[in-house]
């Protein structure tokens, strides 16, 4: 992404602001970078770690009924027999024969645009989300010719994935735009392979997790014997999952290296409705509480035939990204299907004995499962925020400000001296370390012009800054700006911590 690309869309903007200012930089990228894979820079980590931090205070810490767990990338191939995924963790792919380009079959959408009368009059194949995405992704890719006859009103058909254009010898190439190009669809699966140890034997082969899911329906025996959990209860972790996207893209929405954050609720079968409903609210609501308020965060619910054969229910919560509705977090109900499952494979008991009922029986689970990337994607693009803040001579400037929740901003507090004289300095920087002793995110920062230092501090999203000014040196307050409201308090400078945290108690 070049500086030329920020006056774009407000994706492009969103994407050169997280490279300028250090939340996102692309894997590898003094080497052309690899694609699917992204690197979290010194502001984008600190976003990161406190998504996962506060997921797991309210998800953990906070609940009796909660276990934590954190088990490893690589298990026992069999576990991925036994889940499925060996067999059916695929997505269907295609290969266009002509510039070799590779596509998710159920992603390849052809649209054909209309003229007035219904006549087609220009044709481009995307790979896209949904219906909509690409629409708009083949209005932008048509070549000027054809766009410059589109200006004057056209209409669209969409035919989605293997719907139409049936025929092979109709096929569109999404990239090359090639005709009859593409294969038949075969099955991909989505496993990256791995061996484990020198030998490079077929019995050597281990894969990178795709879920962490697993590995804690495979400890859910021994968190069972080693813990006095009873009905209902649930194991919750967070770790790195890997998928092989057979094309990863919108950023780092469907990346091939990423984070989820997931729990297993276990109940009673009788229970598991109401359990399911608790939690499609409830892992809603965490969105809300930490910024997503606007009508872009959706819950959706899976019609009968959307669902997996195991599945009695499912909702995902959905957002509207800048580039289409899609899912941040999925929320099921997955029955006994997976005890039982690992159960038959592994011989292991994996029943539960009710001391109230005198019954033993493989409990349901309820599986909430959400991706830290794709929380934090949308934590961005809702924060994103463009709009207006007087320079020092109070005149109305554009600023770019990220509005984030003061949970999640990388920076809760940035202390700034006026001026680098008069002892000022020294005060800024005892504030500063108040704030680190008081367990917040403290920046100190006294280089440039005061205004600049506010603009680069709206940019990483810090919701207080801090001044030490003349007023300072008399009578021992200090400025706190709000980064959403702009306005300007006087407080005690002793009180600088105490304030700060009151403020973050309150929101
Ligand atoms: P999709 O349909 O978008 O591929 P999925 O339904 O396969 O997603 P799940 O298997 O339900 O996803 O995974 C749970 C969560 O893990 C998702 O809601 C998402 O937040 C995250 N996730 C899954 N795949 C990816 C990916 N390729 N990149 C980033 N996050 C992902």
């Amino acid at each position: 992404m070049t500086a030329k690309d920020a006056d774009g869309s407000p994706m492009d903007k969103l994407v050169a602001l997280c490279r300028r200012r250090g939340f996102i930089f692309q894997s590898s990228e003094i080497y052309g970078g690899i694609n699917g894979f992204w690197d979290y820079g010194p502001l984008g980590v600190e976003l990161k770690r406190n998504i996962k931090a506060a997921w797991w205070e309210d998800i953990v810490r906070r609940r009796d009924d909660m276990v934590g767990l954190d088990a490893a990338i690589i298990m026992n191939p069999k576990v991925w027999e036994a889940s499925g995924h060996v067999g059916g963790f695929t997505d269907p792919m295609v290969d266009c024969k002509s510039c070799k380009g590779r596509f998710r079959a159920d992603r390849v959408y052809t649209v054909r645009f209309l003229d007035g009368s219904g006549r087609p009059i220009h044709a481009e194949a995307v790979e896209s989300d949904d219906p909509e995405q690409a629409v708009a992704a083949a209005a932008a890719k048509a070549p000027s010719k054809a766009r410059r006859r589109l200006k004057t009103g056209y209409d669209t058909r969409v035919y989605t994935p293997g719907q139409e254009p049936t025929a092979e010898d109709q096929s569109l190439c999404p990239a090359c735009g090639a005709l009859d190009a593409l294969t038949a669809p075969r099955k991909f699966n989505l496993m990256f392979r791995t061996t484990v140890g020198a030998s490079e034997e077929s019995g050597a082969v281990a894969y990178l997790r795709p879920e962490t899911a697993q590995g804690i329906f495979a400890n859910f025996r021994n968190v069972l014997d080693t813990t006095r959990v009873k009905l209902p209860f649930g194991i919750a972790q967070i770790g790195k999952a890997f998928r092989n996207e057979i094309n990863p893209r919108n950023y780092t929405f469907r990346s091939r290296e990423f984070e989820q954050m997931e729990i297993e609720y276990f109940c009673r079968p009788a229970e598991a409705d109401e359990w399911y409903a608790y939690w499609r609210d409830a892992r809603f609501q965490w969105y809300v509480g930490l910024g997503l308020t606007s009508e872009k965060l959706r819950l959706r619910d899976h019609a009968d035939d959307e669902l997996a054969h195991y599945a009695r229910a499912c909702a995902d919560i959905e957002y509207a990204f800048p580039f289409g509705v899609s899912e941040l977090e999925g929320v099921a109900n997955r029955t006994d299907f997976d005890l039982t499952q690992h159960q038959e494979a592994s011989g292991r008991d994996m029943t539960y004995f009710d001391e109230e009922t005198k019954e033993r029986f493989v409990p349901y689970v309820i599986e909430p499962s959400g991706g830290v990337d794709r929380a934090a994607l949308a934590f961005l693009c809702e924060a994103h925020t463009e709009d207006e803040a007087p320079d020092e001579k109070g005149n109305p400037q554009p600023r770019t400000v990220m509005k984030l929740h003061p949970r999640l901003a990388p920076v809760t507090a940035a202390v700034f001296p006026l001026v680098k004289k008069q002892g000022m300095p020294e005060i800024a920087r005892g504030i500063h370390e108040a704030l680190r002793d008081a367990g917040l995110a403290s920046f100190y920062d006294e280089k440039g012009a005061i205004g600049r230092r506010y603009r680069r501090q709206d940019e990483a999203g810090t919701p207080f800054c801090i001044t030490v000014d003349g007023q300072t040196l008399e009578d021992k307050t200090v400025t706190v700006r709000d980064r959403d409201s702009l306005r300007q308090e006087r407080i005690d400078a002793a009180r600088a911590a105490e304030y700060v945290r009151d403020q973050l108690a309150g929101r």
